[in-house]
């Protein structure tokens, strides 16, 4: 039986990658507020130690998979979201890494970024630079010099560090060349909890129903469980620092000729 651990699996994408994970065998370990096997606020450096420690505890320090799925969304105090979802989530992978590369099998990550990546325009780059270097007062002191544009920065930021946290790591030493195949999934507007408190404000809501989504409406759950799912099968061994876009064609509507991107020598 294989061991995956999982933030954010008491709701909406998690809950929803949970039931199928469990369905096909696995044994899953949540991370959440409440409803979870292992309750840690992921906004605070002590509640990130608390979630590495006990899953470290549980698992005798040999974890076959990670899912890093908690996160919140606008309307929320930037501050909150950016380290949550960003540092929230760098520091459980880097936490849990090793006992990954233990796993004796090859082990599994598919870290939750965005399409908010690609869709939100000018992400300023110092941002996500300053989370990438691992500095979360800085980034924060960041935020509070974007005025209005802070919550779209905090979300949309944080899930572009995550991203290319991804790129940068999965195919070195310590990640790929250590038995890990570290990914990401970017999923478009999805029907949770996350994107119906969105919906709900009066600053966001109707931001959020003029967002195009060429395939019409919003994503369910299962429908991004099942790719996150599919990433964490050994169907997808070779899969490694990939960032997968399950969004109903909004980014290839915004961005059509941006990805991919042609490369040139020096
Ligand atoms: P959701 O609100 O249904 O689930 C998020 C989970 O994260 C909840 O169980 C919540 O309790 C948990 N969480 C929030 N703050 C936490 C904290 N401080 N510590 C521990 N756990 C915490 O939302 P969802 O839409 O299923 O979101 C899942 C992931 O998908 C998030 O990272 C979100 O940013 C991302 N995402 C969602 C959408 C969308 O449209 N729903 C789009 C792109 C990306």
């Amino acid at each position: 039986m294989t061991t995956i651990a999982m933030t954010g699996s008491a709701s909406g994408i998690g809950a929803a990658t949970r039931e199928i994970l469990e369905a096909g065998g696995s044994e899953v370990i949540g991370i959440d507020l409440r409803g979870a096997e292992i309750v840690a606020d992921l906004s605070t450096p002590e509640g990130r130690e608390k979630a590495i420690s006990e899953t470290l505890e549980r698992t005798d320090g040999n974890l076959d998979g990670l899912v890093t799925a908690a996160g919140i969304g606008p309307p929320n105090n930037p501050h909150k979201m950016l380290s949550v979802n960003c540092f929230g989530t760098l520091t459980l992978l880097e936490g849990l890494r090793e006992a990954l590369a233990t796993s004796g099998g090859v082990a599994k990550v598919v870290a939750i970024s965005s399409n908010s990546t690609t869709t939100v325009p000018d992400i300023p780059a110092e941002l996500v630079a300053m989370c990438l270097a691992g500095d979360e007062q800085g980034a924060l002191d960041l935020l509070d010099g974007y005025g209005e544009a802070a919550q779209n920065y905090a979300y949309a930021g944080g899930k572009t560090a995550v991203a290319r946290f991804v790129r940068r790591n999965a195919p070195t030493e310590p990640w790929a060349g250590s038995g890990i195949r570290l990914n990401a999934i970017a999923p478009g507007a999805t029907l949770t909890p996350l994107l119906q408190a969105g919906l709900d404000s009066d600053d966001f809501g109707p931001m959020i129903k003029s967002f195009p989504v060429p395939t019409g409406g919003f994503g369910t759950p299962h429908q991004v469980a099942a790719w996150i799912a599919h990433m964490m099968s050994d169907d997808a061994d070779f899969l490694c620092g990939s960032v997968i876009f399950v969004d109903g064609g909004t980014d290839a509507l915004v961005r059509p000729d941006s990805w991919p991107d042609t490369y040139e020598m020096q």
